[in-house]
C-alpha cells in the first residue's frame, strides 16, 4: 500500500527543512524526502558557512524557523549567533558548527512529527492535468511511491517539478554562464595570532568593514599573496583567501577559495570539478603552509563531501524575479519573505567578484508568485530552487532567505488543503498571517 501525505517536501536543505515544519505545525501530514544522509544540504554536505544574511542595514528581516535554528544552535554551543560582518559585505553573519546543525535539524523534524527519509533520490513522478500525484524514491535495490496531494520542491535545482514538465534555463540561458562551484575545506592547527598581526600591520591587503576587535576571525584578503599561487599548478585561479573561523572549534576555519567552472547539473562536469576539487586541496594546502602568515603549521581536516554547486537552473514561475525587483526595492503584494543580500556574482573562469549593493536599507521582497511554477497547480518551490533570473538569484540564493521562503512554502502547501491542493487559490492574507504568527518578518 501506497502512503498517502498532505504534502510531501523534496529536499533536505534548510528550505526543504523549514517547509516540512511549518507545514506539520499547521496539522498537515508530511513526508521529507532526501537524497543524502543528513539534512542541512550545502550547509551540511558542502561545509558552506556562515549563513548570511539575517539583517537589513536597519533591522532583522529573517525571522521563522531561521531564527528558531539558529536559537537552537546557540543553546548547543554551535554558533554564537548573529554577528557583525567583519568583512563589512553584509550587516551580520551567522557562523554554525555544521556537525549541531545537523542534529538541530532532525530534533526540529521529530518534534514537528515530520516523516522523513534518507538516501531517497526522487526518480520518478506521475502528473494529471498539471497535479503532480506521485513520486517514486530510489534507494539502492529498494523503489518506493508514494502519493502526495501537495508538493514542495526543495531540491535546489528545481529538479523536482522539472521532472512533473516544468519549463526551465539553466544560468542566464547558457550553461557556460553559470556561477562556479566550490570545495569547501575544513582546515585546522591556524595561528589566529599570527593572521591578526598581519592584518593589522597589512590592511591594505584585505577587505575589511568596521568591527576590528577580531572577537571572530572572517578574512576576506592577503590579495599580494595569490599570485604565488600560480606555483602550485592548482586548476583554479582567484584573487583572495576567504574564510572563517568555525564556533567552538579554535584554530579552525572554513576556506572558501577555490572555484571552478561547469554545470553542476551535469554528472559529468560535477565529476570534473569535485575530481580537480580534491586533488589541488592538497597542492592548496602547500601553498597555505609555505606562503601565507599563520598557516605554517595548518592541516586538512576535510572537505565538503559534495562540491558546492551555486546554480545550475531556474524553474520559470508564474514570476520570475529580475534583478531591478531587488535593487529598486519593489514591493511586492504578494510578499512572502524579505531579503537583503547583495547581487554577488562569482565570475566563472577568472575567480572574481561582481557584486552590486541594494540602496538603504538594503531590503527587498519576494512575492508568493515567484514560488509557483508555471503549469503545474500542486507543487509550490522553495529556497534555492525559487524562480529568478541569473543575476537576482545571485542574491536570492543564501541560506536565510531560503530557510523564508521555506517556510512560506510550508505554510502554502498545508493551507492548501482548503483548496483542493490548488496552490495559487490560498488567500495570501492567509498565508502572510501564519508567517507572522509563526515569527517571520514581512
Ligand atoms: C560554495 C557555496 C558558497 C555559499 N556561500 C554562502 C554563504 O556564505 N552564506 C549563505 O547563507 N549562503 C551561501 N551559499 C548559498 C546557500 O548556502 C544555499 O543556496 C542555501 O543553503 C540553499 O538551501 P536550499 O535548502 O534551498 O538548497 P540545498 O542546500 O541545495 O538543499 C537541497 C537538498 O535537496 C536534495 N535533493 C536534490 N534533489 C533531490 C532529489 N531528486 N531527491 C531527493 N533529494 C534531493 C539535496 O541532496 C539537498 O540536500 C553558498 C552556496 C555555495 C554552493
Amino acid at each position: 500500500m501506497e502512503r498517502v501525505y498532505d504534502v510531501i517536501v523534496v529536499g533536505g536543505g534548510i528550505a526543504g527543512v523549514s517547509a516540512a515544519v511549518a507545514a506539520s505545525r499547521l496539522g498537515a501530514g508530511v513526508l521529507l524526502v532526501e537524497k543524502g544522509m543528513s539534512f542541512g544540504g550545502v550547509l551540511t554536505g558542502s561545509l558552506v558557512n556562515p549563513m548570511m544574511t539575517f539583517h537589513s542595514h536597519r533591522r532583522q528581516v529573517i525571522g521563522g524557523i531561521g531564527q528558531e535554528i539558529v536559537e537552537r544552535l546557540i543553546r548547543e554551543r554551535g554558533s554564537h549567533g548573529h554577528l557583525e560582518d567583519p568583512i563589512g559585505f553584509v550587516k551580520s553573519i551567522t557562523p554554525f558548527d555544521p556537525e549541531k546543525m545537523k542534529s538541530v535539524l532532525i530534533d526540529l523534524l521529530r518534534e514537528a512529527k515530520v516523516d522523513y527519509l534518507f538516501n531517497s533520490l526522487v526518480g520518478r513522478v506521475w502528473v494529471k492535468n498539471g497535479f503532480l500525484q506521485r513520486i517514486e524514491t530510489v534507494n539502492a535495490n529498494e523503489l518506493r511511491t508514494f502519493i502526495g496531494r501537495a508538493f514542495i520542491d526543495a531540491t535546489g535545482e528545481g529538479n523536482l517539478s522539472i521532472k512533473a514538465g516544468a519549463r526551465y534555463i539553466n544560468g542566464d540561458g547558457d550553461r557556460a554562464s553559470c556561477q562556479p562551484m566550490t570545495l569547501v575545506m575544513r582546515i585546522g592547527g591556524i595561528d589566529r595570532d599570527e593572521i591578526i598581526s598581519f592584518i593589522n600591520k597589512h590592511e591594505s591587503d584585505f577587505v575589511l568593514g568596521e568591527r576590528r576587535d577580531f572577537f571572530y576571525l572572517a578574512v576576506a584578503g592577503f590579495f599580494s599573496f595569490m599570485p604565488l599561487l600560480r606555483n602550485y599548478r592548482v586548476n583554479f585561479r582567484r584573487d583572495r583567501l576567504l574564510f572563517f573561523e568555525i564556533p567552538f572549534h579554535p584554530g579552525e576555519v572554513f576556506m572558501n577559495t577555490t572555484r571552478y567552472a561547469g554545470f553542476g547539473g551535469s554528472a559529468v562536469e560535477l565529476t570534473a570539478a569535485q575530481s580537480d576539487g580534491n586533488i589541488d586541496a592538497w597542492k592548496f594546502m602547500d601553498f597555505l603552509k609555505s606562503e601565507v602568515p599563520g598557516f605554517a603549521n595548518a592541516s586538512l581536516i576535510q572537505t565538503g563531501c559534495s562540491i558546492g554547486v551555486r546554480e545550475t537552473t531556474h524553474v520559470t514561475g508564474e514570476y520570475m524575479m529580475k534583478v531591478d525587483d531587488l535593487l529598486g526595492q519593489k514591493e511586492f503584494v504578494d510578499k512572502i519573505a524579505i531579503g537583503s543580500y547583495p547581487v554577488d556574482l562569482h565570475v566563472p573562469e577568472s575567480g572574481e567578484l561582481k557584486t552590486m549593493k541594494i540602496p538603504f536599507p538594503g531590503e527587498y521582497s519576494v512575492p508568493l508568485r515567484a514560488l509557483f511554477p508555471l503549469g503545474l497547480e500542486n507543487v509550490v518551490l522553495a529556497g534555492r530552487a525559487l524562480s529568478a533570473e541569473h543575476l537576482a538569484f545571485s542574491a536570492l540564493r543564501t541560506s536565510p532567505l531560503a530557510s523564508a521562503t521555506g517556510m512560506a512554502a510550508g505554510i502554502c502547501a498545508a493551507l492548501s488543503k482548503g483548496s483542493h491542493f490548488r496552490v495559487r487559490d490560498v488567500p495570501i492574507k492567509n498565508i502572510q498571517n501564519e508567517i507572522s504568527r509563526m515569527g517571520g518578518i514581512l
